[in-house]
């Protein structure tokens, strides 16, 4: 009785948290302008409700009473697991005083606007303010939340569980150190071309192409569907309805395509998550009060990763699938082959801009991010003083001169909303992407699947080792079950150097 009403309770909690994300689903998709004030309100008071019923005294009594029911279980059992999460969930809410809450829910609300404006005119001074004030809240936030050696790692636990900034370092040494050679090398080689992405590809075919491509990879459309945005996302509303997002550049091909790869592979997360799950724990971020089965950021970027670009952008893909794409686009792709449209969309092209990186230098945009957060939070370096540090680490990353503020610290929407810590999941995602994907390809089966673009067998792999177990076990268990190790940077090393050696002729 007492786990059954549990479970019932979290189901109201996560009822609320999905009626909250179709709302933001639908800000993002359909809503006009006008209706952004009063839709910013409606969807914190969802918020607010959600937290409220979940920590209430009567949650928690629900969850002593199945505590102790499914005490005697073995400490593996999915029962005693769906408890876990919620405890650990209502422990980390009653940690942080309603007062921060409101001040950072006021922070955010004001914030984008500022930023806005602040970016328009590339006039970092005007942001300065707020991003002071966004800084100091996450510092009380992590004094709140505890930490042990950094108090970014507080930050972290919300979107990454686990991972530490003294857990970071050697990871982004180890990548630096192995990148940044391929980055320096790739530059002083022929570029290959890309003249056929940037022709005119109408609108409606680029969707049509897009959702063909995700459904190949196993996005179920019964449960799913495609619609356009400005910063392309994939929500879920239960596994039973998971919908992908993107952005149509009509000179630019690649960026909806692989968009579309990339929000569908998210997806299969969500769709593919054990159906004995639905409105509980172990498919709920009850920290974060985000509907999502992925059991961290990381991981949920692994998917998205691994069939974005381990899929999507190898050279079996487009060998076995470029025809498709010709029948799509005949007159654009008339005078292409696989083999040239696989080199054009592995092209690597240093750029000021994270959301319009490449694959091979994304991950220093993370990294210069990830390592600027941390040094504001512990108060090593002053806000007034981040834009030298940010240009500064463009410089020696990537070789390259910020010219304004708009194409260097002011571009990410991220602080404008009072977050900081999110950063560090793009590049945990591309790690965990290249060990499940190396894995995976052992399976003969798996292997067989795609040497005859059949994606199923992938997709198996990836639900019977990932998407099922939704938040049963931390990342890292997971990758143990799964791989036989915790983090390890060294397949996806592999797989960008023997990728762009052949493509780069190194
Ligand atoms: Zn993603």
């Amino acid at each position: 009785m007492g786990y059954a009403a549990f479970l019932d309770r979290i189901g109201q909690v996560n009822d609320l948290i999905n009626a909250k994300q179709i709302l933001a689903w639908d800000a993002r998709t359909m809503m006009p302008p006008g209706g952004a004030e009063t839709r910013a309100k409606q969807e914190a008071t969802l918020t607010v409700m959600a937290r409220d019923l979940l920590v209430s005294d009567d949650t928690r009594r629900l969850l002593d009473q199945a505590e102790a029911e499914v005490a005697h279980l073995p400490a593996d059992a999915v029962e005693r697991a769906q408890c876990v999460q919620a405890r650990q969930a209502i422990d980390y809410h009653l940690r942080i005083p309603g007062a921060l809450v409101a001040k950072r829910a006021e922070l955010g609300a004001i914030g984008h606007e500022v930023w806005a404006h602040a970016r328009a005119e590339s006039n970092f001074a005007a942001f300065v303010p707020t991003l002071e004030a966004t800084v100091a809240l996450n510092r009380e936030m992590a004094e709140c939340i505890g930490y042990e050696a950094h108090p970014y790692d507080a930050l972290m636990y919300r979107f990454e569980p686990g991972e530490t900034v003294a857990s970071l370092q050697p990871l982004f040494a180890t990548l630096r150190a192995a990148m940044l050679p391929l980055v320096r090398a790739i530059g002083a080689r022929p570029a290959p071309r890309i003249d056929f992405l940037q022709r005119a590809y109408p609108k409606d075919a680029q969707l049509a192409f897009g959702l063909s491509m995700a459904t190949k990879i196993g996005y179920d459309l019964n449960r799913g569907r495609l619609d356009t945005t400005v910063h392309p996302f994939e929500v879920s509303f239960t596994r039973n309805d998971v919908r992908i997002t993107t952005r149509i550049n009509e000179y630019w091909m690649p960026s909806s395509l692989f968009g579309s790869l990339h929000e569908a592979g998210h997806a299969l997360y969500e769709q593919y998550a054990d159906p004995a799950f639905v409105r509980t724990p172990l498919a709920t971020d009850l920290v974060g009060l985000y509907a999502v089965s992925g059991v961290s950021f990381g991981a949920h970027e692994s998917q998205s990763r691994l069939f974005e670009n381990h899929v999507g952008r190898s050279r079996e893909f487009w060998e076995l699938n470029f025809p498709e794409a010709r029948a799509a686009f005949p007159e654009q792709l008339a005078d292409v082959d696989a083999e040239t449209f696989w080199r054009g969309v592995n092209r690597v092209a240093p750029g000021l801009i994270r959301v319009e990186a490449d694959e091979l230098t994304y991950d220093f945009h993370i990294m210069l991010r990830v390592d600027i957060e941390a040094a504001l939070i512990d108060g090593s370096l002053k806000v007034t003083d981040l834009p030298a540090a940010w240009n500064a680490k463009i410089k020696e990353y990537l070789g390259l001169d910020v010219p304004n503020d708009r194409l260097g610290v002011l571009q990410d929407v991220h602080w404008s909303s009072g977050q900081i810590g999110t950063f560090c999941n793009y590049t945990i995602g591309n790690v965990m992407a290249g060990q499940l994907f190396k894995t995976a390809v052992k399976d003969t089966r798996v292997a067989a699947g795609l040497a005859a673009a059949n994606y199923t067998p992938l997709r198996e792999w990836m639900t019977e080792h990932v998407h099922q177990h939704g938040r049963r076990y931390t990342r890292n268990e997971l990758l143990v079950r799964a791989t036989g190790r915790t983090l390890d940077p060294a397949p996806y090393i592999a797989h960008l150097t023997s990728k762009y050696s052949t493509i780069y002729g190194l």
